[in-house]
C-alpha cells in the first residue's frame, strides 16, 4: 500500500518536472512541497516527535520510488534521514525535542556535514574545528560536498575538539542556518542530481550554545560512522529507484520501437539485456531490503550488510542505466528521453556516502 500511495505521488507531482529540474539544474520544490504535504519528506522521525515512525524498510521504499522518477528528489527524504540520524541515534532528549519537531513538521530541512576539502575518504583527518568557551563552542572551518547546503535549515557538523585524539577527539553539532557566522559556497556544477543543490558550508567564528553537541564530546565521529551504517541503504534504494526507471523506460520503448519490421523487444540481443537488468535490480532489491530490517533490529552484521547494499546497488544502477542508453540507441542519448539523466544520476551513487573503493574496505574489515 504505500508502495502504491508513493507511485502515484510521484508520478503524479514529482515526474513531471523531473527533466526540467536537471535541465535547469534547479532545487525541486514541487518535490517537497508534494512529499511535505504527504508526510514523506522525513518518514523516519519517531511518532514521539510528530513524526511519522516509518521503520528502516519503509523509508527505503520511499526512496526508491522517489528516485525510480527523479534522483534529485529523492534526497529530500534520504538526507533529512542523514542529517537527522546522528540526532536521533546519540542526542539528548532536548535536542531531539527541538530539532526532530520541526523536521517532522516541515518546518526545516537536515544536511549532514562530514567531508572537507581534504578529508574525503579520510574524514578523520577533517580540520574543522570547535573551541569550547565558557557556555558555548566556537566553530570555524570548511565543509565541502553539502547535499542541500543552503535549502537546509538544520547541519549536523563535525568537528575537532581534540586535536591530539584523532577520529576520538571529534565532536558533532547542530548548526542551525541562521546562526551568525555560516554561509554558503555556489552550487557545484555537477554531471547529475543536478537538482540536488551541493554546496560548501563555510563556519566562520559560529558561535553556539554548548547544549547543541550531540551526545559526549569526543563521541562525534562514531555517531557519524555508526550513522553511515544507517543510511547507506538509503543510498542503496535511491540506485535501486534510479536503476527501476530505466529498466521500465527501456522495457515500453523497445516494445514500441520497430526496427526490421518487429518491435526491438522481439530480438534476442534486446531480450538478454532486460533479462540480465532485471536480474540484477531484484538481486540488489533482496540486498538493500535484507539491510534495511538489519538496521531497524540493529544487528551486528549492519555494517557488512549496509556497505554491500550500497555497493552492489549502486554497481547495478550504473550498469542498468548504461544498458538502458544502449536499449535506447541514438536516441537514448539526448536530452529527449530519461534515460541518460539517469545514467547521470546513477553515478553519485557510487561516490558519496563512501566510494565504493571505500565500501570494500569497510566489508574487508567485517566480513560476516
Ligand atoms: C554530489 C555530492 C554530494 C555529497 N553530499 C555529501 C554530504 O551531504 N555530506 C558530506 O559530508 N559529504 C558529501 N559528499 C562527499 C562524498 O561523501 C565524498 O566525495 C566521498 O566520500 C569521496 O571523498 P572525496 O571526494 O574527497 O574523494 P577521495 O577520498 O579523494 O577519493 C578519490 C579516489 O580515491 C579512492 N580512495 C581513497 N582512499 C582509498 C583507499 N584507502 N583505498 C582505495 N581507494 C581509495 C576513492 O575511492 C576515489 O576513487 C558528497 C559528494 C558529492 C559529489
Amino acid at each position: 500500500m504505500l508502495r502504491d500511495a508513493i507511485r502515484s505521488l510521484a508520478e503524479a507531482k514529482i515526474a513531471p518536472f523531473a527533466a526540467a529540474v536537471d535541465e535547469e539544474a534547479r532545487f525541486p520544490q514541487e518535490a517537497l512541497d508534494a512529499l511535505t504535504a504527504a508526510d514523506l519528506h522525513a518518514v523516519h522521525v519517531p511518532e514521539e516527535y510528530g513524526g511519522t515512525g516509518a521503520d528502516a524498510l519503509a523509508t527505503v521504499i520511499v526512496i526508491e520510488e522517489v528516485a525510480r522518477v527523479c534522483a534529485s528528489s529523492s534526497l529530500i527524504p534520504a538526507v533529512n534521514k542523514l542529517g537527522s540520524l546522528p540526532v536521533i541515534l546519540s542526542g539528548s532528549e532536548d535536542l531531539k525535542k527541538k530539532y526532530m519537531t520541526p523536521l517532522a513538521k516541515g518546518d526545516g530541512m537536515f544536511s549532514y556535514c562530514l567531508s572537507e576539502p581534504d578529508a574525503g575518504s579520510d574524514a578523520a583527518g577533517m580540520k574543522t574545528k570547535a573551541v569550547r568557551d565558557g557556555d558555548f563552542w566556537v566553530l570555524n572551518g570548511v565543509k565541502r560536498w553539502i547535499t542541500n547546503a543552503g535549502v537546509s535549515e538544520y547541519y549536523t557538523v563535525m568537528a575537532v575538539t581534540d586535536p591530539t585524539k584523532r577520529s576520538k577527539g571529534i565532536s558533532a553539532f547542530v548548526v542551525e542556518k541562521s546562526d551568525e557566522g555560516v554561509s554558503f559556497g555556489a552550487p557545484e556544477k555537477k554531471l547529475g542530481i543536478k537538482g540536488s543543490p551541493t554546496r560548501e558550508v563555510y563556519l566562520d567564528n559560529v558561535r553556539i550554545p554548548a547544549d547543541r553537541m550531540i551526545g559526549e564530546e569526543g563521541t562525534g565521529f562514531a555517531t557519524a560512522m555508526k550513522t553511515l551504517d544507517h543510511t547507506r541503504i538509503t543510498i542503496a534504494a535511491q540506485a535501486l529507484g534510479i536503476a527501476q526507471g530505466a529498466l521500465d523506460y527501456a522495457k515500453g520503448y523497445a516494445q514500441e520501437r520497430k526496427q526490421f519490421g518487429k518491435p526491438i523487444a522481439d530480438f534476442q540481443g534486446i531480450q538478454f539485456m532486460l533479462a540480465d537488468m532485471a536480474m540484477k535490480i531484484e538481486a540488489a532489491r533482496q540486498l538493500t531490503y535484507a539491510a534495511a530490517a538489519k538496521s531497524e533490529r540493529g544487528d551486528s552484521d549492519l555494517t557488512f550488510a549496509g556497505a554491500a547494499a550500497k555497493c552492489f546497488a549502486s554497481d547495478v544502477a550504473m550498469e542498468v542505466t548504461t544498458d538502458a542508453v544502449q536499449i535506447l540507441g541514438g536516441y537514448g542519448y539526448t536530452r529527449d528521453y530519461p534515460v541518460e539523466r539517469m545514467m547521470r544520476d546513477a553515478k553519485i551513487t557510487q561516490i558519496y556516502e563512501g566510494t565504493n573503493q571505500v565500501q570494500r574496505i569497510v566489508m574487508a574489515r567485517n566480513l560476516p
